[in-house]
């Protein structure tokens, strides 16, 4: 789609685990070349969110759409090659390997490829190579994995996904317990990406950070999507105050 229109639409989304509504008939939609803010008080549902749009959980009403096709019965793999792309938690890396070849590993699980062995040899590797430079971790490429700070592996993760070509990638927690200087840095690279037409849906507990780098915001509390739009006027808005402070 062209800047500004709708890539990701969530149309009336709801998931129940037994009597609790962890996410409520929502309705957001994600444009086009945006780094958009998912953000809400912890059991406001946001991971239950983001794992109705990969797919790994299936939603009990509503549709999901991604860059103009109905994803929402579609298996997480084939959303991933359709270019929804998301960051998993670090412990997916394989301490043992170097960084280049945990930046090439996301390929062999997919089922379009296979043997990564024979990939990391050919121009896999030079992909690899070019985006840990990307992400400023070209240095380390050859190194084992297990070496990396928390903070560089979140970048080896952001690498990984990359390699998947996604047109919209869905961070979780990007600054959770990275230290200030690689926080600049992490944020560095999420413009650089977003500027060359990558599109970002972010949760993010840290306000600052989220009120400076993404434009719109869409705060959930309770399930429910309760404010969005930009951040200077989401941070006024008195439903997300309330929210925030629980009364
Ligand atoms: P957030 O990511 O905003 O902290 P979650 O999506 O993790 O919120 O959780 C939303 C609500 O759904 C919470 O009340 C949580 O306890 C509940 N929940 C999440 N996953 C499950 C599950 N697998 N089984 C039962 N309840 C769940």
């Amino acid at each position: 789609p062209a800047p500004g229109e709708v890539l990701l639409s969530l149309r009336g989304v709801s998931k129940r685990f037994g009597g609790l509504v962890a996410v409520d008939d929502v309705s957001l939609d994600v444009r086009q070349g945006t780094i958009t803010a998912l953000i809400g008080p912890n059991g406001s549902g946001k991971t239950t969110l983001f794992n109705l749009v990969t797919g790994g959980l299936p939603a009990d009403s509503g549709e999901i759409w991604f860059d103009g096709r109905r994803v929402d019965g579609l298996r997480p793999w084939r959303r991933c090659h359709l270019g929804l792309g998301r960051s998993y938690q670090m412990t997916r890396l394989f301490d043992d390997m170097t960084v280049r070849e945990n930046v090439v590993a996301p390929l062999a699980d997919s089922r379009w490829r296979t043997m990564w062995a024979d990939a990391v040899r050919g121009h896999e590797a030079d992909r690899a190579r070019d985006l840990l430079d990307l992400v400023g971790l070209g240095r380390f490429a050859d190194q084992r994995a297990g070496a990396l700070s928390y903070g560089q592996r979140k970048l080896v993760e952001l690498a990984q996904v990359l390699m998947l070509e996604p047109k919209l990638i869905l961070l979780d927690e990007p600054a959770g317990g990275v230290n200030p200087t690689l926080l600049g840095h992490i944020t560095g690279v999420i413009r650089d990406l977003n500027a060359a037409g990558v599109t970002f849906l972010v949760v993010e507990h840290n306000i600052p950070l989220v009120l400076d780098l993404c434009d719109p915001v869409a705060v959930l509390a309770g399930g429910r999507v309760i404010a969005e739009g930009p951040p200077g006027r989401v941070r006024e808005d008195p439903a997300v105050l309330e929210a925030y402070l629980g009364t």
